[in-house]
């Protein structure tokens, strides 16, 4: 059997894990601390870029085969861990006017549903909302609960991958540019084919190379709420910011965009600006317990397009990373994307431009 190992324990890493082993590999997952305690599992789990019209049009199409993928990859892990990554079809509401105009347009052209809907339907969709007039409804987008996600797939793929927890890479083995083995503190790892799917840690790996890094930490910071079920039904975006309602009734207010290097700090500043934000849209939360203030470290790129494919110089090292604010809608068809590109079967999706020395927009 084939072997290949994947650098960090992810979505994106965990996804390709599961791409790999599923084409008949042998796979070994080595990760830096414990699998899917990073910004996968801090994230939002909103299915769909946020204002999907403002990226590059190279994130749609990734976004679009994960959309379709996510409720069959949600059951599967479902019923094969018994636990239950809760794919939910909440729908969104965006309540920035500007938006309403662009965002007719986008969905009119990839033939999604959107439409702008008025107070008496706003009211009916989302009845303890506090907006006065109009809102986009986009009723297909659906969410996951992504620290289930990773859960789940760390249960799945015991037994059919091999976890190296605990064991950072360090640094690569590649004599005339071909990679021979991954270098770690407990030694030296023998190994032809490798993906980097380090996260926001993926630059400094390049960097062992003689790479720029390509890819920069930005903190996102996060507030959960301990409301009750239904108080909330659908996910709400405006001037940037979301709540986004879980079946149990938590309430997710996020987030903030920071440029602070590696420092995983909460702060206060942020927290009132989450939390003023969040009662301004929904009242009843100034009296609702704030569960928990967290934030993770998004594996930042121009634009948000990621980059998939072989890292120049280094036959059999590749990179899955940069999928930015949407590591988590991007997963699986990035997964399967650089799967594909690692075994040589044709690509589900043109490949040029998530290539690491393609031009970024
Ligand atoms: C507050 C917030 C909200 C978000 N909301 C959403 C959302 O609603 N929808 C969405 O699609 N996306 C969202 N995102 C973005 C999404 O979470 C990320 O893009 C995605 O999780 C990135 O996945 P990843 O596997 O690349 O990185 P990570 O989850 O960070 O995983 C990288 C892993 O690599 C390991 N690692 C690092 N260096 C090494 C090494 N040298 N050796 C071995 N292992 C190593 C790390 O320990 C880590 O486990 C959000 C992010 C944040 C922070």
């Amino acid at each position: 059997m084939s072997r290949v190992c994947v650098v960090g324990g992810g979505i994106i890493g965990l996804l390709s894990a599961l791409e790999l082993q599923a084409a008949g590999l042998e796979v070994t997952l080595l990760e830096r601390t414990l699998p899917g305690r990073e910004s996968s599992w801090a994230g939002g789990g909103i299915l769909s870029p946020l204002y999907p019209w403002r990226y590059p049009e190279a994130v749609t199409p990734l976004a679009a085969w994960s959309q379709m993928r996510y409720p069959d990859l949600a059951e599967t892990l479902r019923e094969s861990t018994d636990v239950d990554p809760e794919w939910t079809r909440s729908g969104l509401l965006v309540l920035d006017p500007d938006e309403f105009e662009p965002g007719l347009a986008w969905a009119a052209a990839q033939g999604r549903r959107a439409e702008v809907v008025g107070e008496d339907d706003l009211r009916r969709l989302e009845p303890r909302l506090a907006h006065e007039g109009e809102a986009l409804w986009m009723p297909d987008l659906a969410q996951i609960r992504n620290p289930r996600l990773v859960k789940a797939l760390v249960h799945h793929l015991q037994g059919r991958v091999r976890f190296l927890d605990n064991t950072p890479v360090q640094g690569f083995e590649a004599p005339g540019g071909r990679l021979r083995a991954l270098l770690t503190p407990a030694g030296r790892l023998a190994c032809e084919r490798a993906v980097i799917c380090a996260g926001a840690w993926s630059g400094g790996l390049l960097s062992t190379l003689g790479r720029p890094p390509l890819i920069e930490p930005v903190r996102g910071q996060m507030l959960l709420f301990r409301s009750a079920p239904c108080e909330q039904r659908r996910i709400v975006l405006d001037g940037g910011r979301y709540l986004i309602p879980r079946r149990d009734g938590r309430v997710l207010a996020g987030s903030t965009m920071e440029r602070v290097g590696f420092d995983k700090a909460t702060t206060r500043v942020a927290a009132e600006a989450l939390k003023a934000f969040a009662v301004g849209r929904f009242p009843h939360l100034e009296a609702v317990e704030m569960e928990r203030h967290w934030s993770g470290l998004r594996p930042g790129s121009a634009n948000g397009v990621p980059y998939i494919g072989p890292v120049p110089g280094v036959e059999g090292l590749f990179i899955d990373t940069g999928q930015f604010r949407n590591g988590v809608v991007l997963a699986p068809a990035s997964a399967r994307l650089v799967a594909d590109l690692m075994l040589g079967r044709p690509p589900i999706l043109d490949p040029a431009a998530y290539a690491v020395d393609a031009p970024r927009p």
